[in-house]
């Protein structure tokens, strides 16, 4: 394992000991392993205890009422559920997303333009990557069944103005849906106070585990999203499969957790990355993308010109980072998004994006960027004695 300080918490963070915990006692012979749905015996009750409860601890943190919450295995089938479940549910229509969004928003509404369900539209983002709410007042027609634009962007952290999108949707009778797997635990997002319909939630961005998430889906007005994954039943029909117990308390346990000392510990990694920020910003040629709008505290999304990402990357010994989404990092392809806030080929190519978290220091800070420092500097020296 290599000993590189982990700067890459917006593409998974490690689960938290006190959530590891949490799961452990849902696993094992001695421990709540019983079948949530089985009503014959104290093992299934008691799963079903611990189930409902962490239903209530998203729910609080959304301060939603627990029967809005569905489960799903994360974010992914989360947007799915909810894209292809409201245009299944409304029998086909227009939906308005942004081409900024994540490969889980894209591509559903792809499919579903592809198989002739739904027509598109695709908005793009101002230079500073925020999606501007009268773009979306214009794109809204008559047979507009649902909006999608996410909450926080994944690569630059950019957060859009989901209070003026929503409103503007609801005006319109539009169902509005956000992906929120960025900023759950981080943002204020109060689903009685902003007009949204359904928010996508993910655990292992926020110290939970992988393969777990939720969908919140409003019930007043009651909003109902066709079941993508038949079963049993589960979830008031809208999504079958046992619940796996381990998981959902784990999501439960890491969104109290992230709740607790929320404004604290964003004010923290803020100061952390504007740290890191002071060293990168002593190079000539560097541009913070997405600097001119309000951001998640613990993005970096940074383009060094005239230096190969990929080569960056691979030069750096002491920074775990990545060049923009993990999702997407296996392709050499530059970032869309970036590209979308108008970035040439070239720059795009030589954007890192740094995300601090929990297990962040200031040491760790100083060690990453330096090291960046210190690359970025010598391939561009070698770059001018080739040339
Ligand atoms: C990570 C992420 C997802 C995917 O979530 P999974 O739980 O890994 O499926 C979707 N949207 C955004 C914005 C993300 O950051």
């Amino acid at each position: 394992m290599s000993q590189a300080v982990y700067l890459d918490y917006a593409a998974t963070t490690p689960v938290d000991p006190r959530v590891v915990a949490a799961m452990t006692a849902c696993l094992g012979p001695d421990a709540n392993f019983g079948n949530p749905a089985s009503r014959s015996h104290l093992y299934g009750w008691l799963a079903e205890e611990a189930v409902e409860n962490a239903r209530r601890q998203v729910a609080d943190a959304l301060n939603a009422d627990s029967r809005e919450i569905v489960w799903t295995s994360g974010a992914t089938e989360a947007n799915n559920l909810a894209i292809k479940g409201v245009l299944e549910q409304k029998g086909g229509g227009h939906i308005i997303t942004s081409v900024t969004e994540h490969k889980a928003v894209l591509d559903p509404c792809a499919w579903l333009e592809r198989k002739g369900l739904a027509t598109v539209t695709w908005l793009t983002p101002g230079a500073d990557g925020r999606i501007d709410p009268a773009d979306v007042g214009a794109a809204l027609r008559d047979d507009t069944v649902l909006v999608s634009i996410m909450h926080a962007n994944n690569e630059t952290g950019v957060i859009n103005d989901i209070a003026a999108i929503g409103a503007l949707c609801r005006e319109h009778g539009a169902l509005f849906h956000t992906d929120a797997a960025q900023s759950a635990g981080k943002l204020p997002l109060d689903v009685r106070a902003l007009p949204v319909d359904l928010v996508s939630l993910c655990a292992h961005k926020i110290y939970g585990p992988k393969g777990v998430g939720a969908l919140y889906v409003r019930r007043h007005p009651d909003i109902r999203v066709a079941s993508q994954i038949h079963g049993g039943g589960h979830e008031r029909n809208m999504r079958s499969g046992t619940l796996p117990t381990h998981q959902i308390v784990g999501l439960g346990e890491a969104l109290a957790l992230a709740m607790a000392d929320r404004d604290a510990e964003q004010a923290r990694l803020g100061a952390l990355r504007d740290r890191l920020w002071d060293h990168l910003r002593a190079l000539p040629g560097v541009h913070l993308n997405g600097g001119e709008a309000p951001r998640l505290a613990g993005h970096l999304n940074v383009a060094f010109e005239g230096v190969d990402g990929e080569m960056l990357l691979t030069a750096l010994t002491e920074a775990a980072v990545s060049t923009g989404s993990a999702c997407t990092s296996a392709s050499l392809e530059p970032s869309y998004v970036l590209k979308a806030m108008g970035l040439s080929d070239a720059l795009a190519q030589s954007a890192l994006r740094f995300s601090v978290g929990r297990f962040t220091d200031e040491a760790g800070i100083d060690r990453a960027g330096e090291d960046v420092v210190g690359v970025v500097t010598r391939l561009r020296d070698a770059a001018r004695s080739r040339a």
